[in-house]
């Protein structure tokens, strides 16, 4: 596959555009799902046609925080569990810019969690990735959100007494108008998805399962995987709240049964992001706010 490719601006793009002059050394462990979340970024950035300064990309603390220091573009490597409301505010300024911001399950959902509910439901135009691993990864290891009931780590030996988060359902019930689930081992779709989160009006929350073969080693790898919208095993409406509701829960029922579902789950088309309601009732200027304070 050619690394040129554009569908959104007029110019090609090469994805490499997105790769640092001097690239580090990537210091994730290898085999370890970051990789396909940085492959898949890249392609899809270029698939837009975006300028790496068009981008801003926010990140939490984690191995997934470390994605700044490979993909090159405007970066805001912010605290634990804060990417978020970072990213919410650097896209009220410049309404411009692609904005994406990034965490791991324990960034996102936990320390996060707030974050996550509040710029779900008040749709902010952008784009949010989890790496859901189902452990922190960076600190080695720990519990996480998503740790499934009886995993066992350093902090909870006996087995995890704790029933995991529902991702997807926690980003329905929230507010967010793109929902979707896809894998580090599943490149073109985990491409395909981040292109339609990046295009949707809203905000786009993007469960992405990634395999920490550090810490994780009894985890699923999330294969074999299903893509929902290719197996004819399941028919359900993405525009329908409730059809999406319930082929959310069979998948979160099903991740911890062995079973790795992935697709799109819920798309809420014509809905206001913040940013236009904002402009809508006149308390929000056309012109970025960046560019009233910077223009000559
Ligand atoms: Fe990836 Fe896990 Fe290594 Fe972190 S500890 S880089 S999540 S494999």
């Amino acid at each position: 596959m050619s690394a040129f490719s554009a569908i959104g601006n007029d110019r090609e793009v090469d994805q490499n555009e997105f790769t640092p002059g001097i690239e580090p050394q990537p210091t994730w462990c290898p085999g370890c799902g970051d990789y396909g979340v940085l492959k898949a970024l890249k392609g899809a950035m270029a698939e837009l046609g975006k300028d790496p300064e068009e981008v801003l990309l926010c990140t939490g603390i984690g191995c997934s925080g470390k994605l700044n220091s490979y993909f090159d573009s405007y970066g805001f490597h912010t605290i634990h569990g804060r990417s978020l409301p970072v990213a919410r505010a650097a896209k009220l300024a410049n309404s411009d810019l692609e904005v994406v911001a990034a965490g791991g399950d324990g960034d996102g959902y936990g320390i996060g969690g707030n974050h996550f509910m509040h710029t779900a439901r008040e749709n902010h135009d952008m784009t949010y990735i989890v790496f859901n691993n189902e452990v922190f990864g960076l600190t080695k290891g720990q519990t996480s959100p998503t740790s499934p009931q009886g995993h066992k780590s350093k902090t909870q030996p006996e087995g995890n007494a704790k029933a995991p988060i529902r991702p997807l359902s926690l980003g329905l019930t929230s507010g967010a108008s793109y929902v979707a689930r896809t894998a580090a081992v599943n490149p073109n779709q985990a491409k395909e998805i981040l292109v339609e989160a990046m295009e949707h009006d809203g905000f786009s929350h993007v469960d992405f399962l990634t395999q920490c073969p550090t810490w994780n080693k009894d985890a699923k790898q999330y294969v074999p995987y299903v893509d929902i919208q290719d197996s004819d095993d399941y028919d359900f409406d993405v525009s329908d709240r409730r059809e999406a509701q319930e082929m959310m829960h069979e998948t979160e029922d099903a991740l911890y049964e062995g079973t790795v579902l992935t697709g799109r789950y819920y798309v809420e088309e014509g809905r206001r992001s913040y940013q236009q309601e904002k402009r809508h009732r006149g308390s929000m200027p056309e012109q970025p706010l960046a560019e009233r304070y910077f223009d000559d």
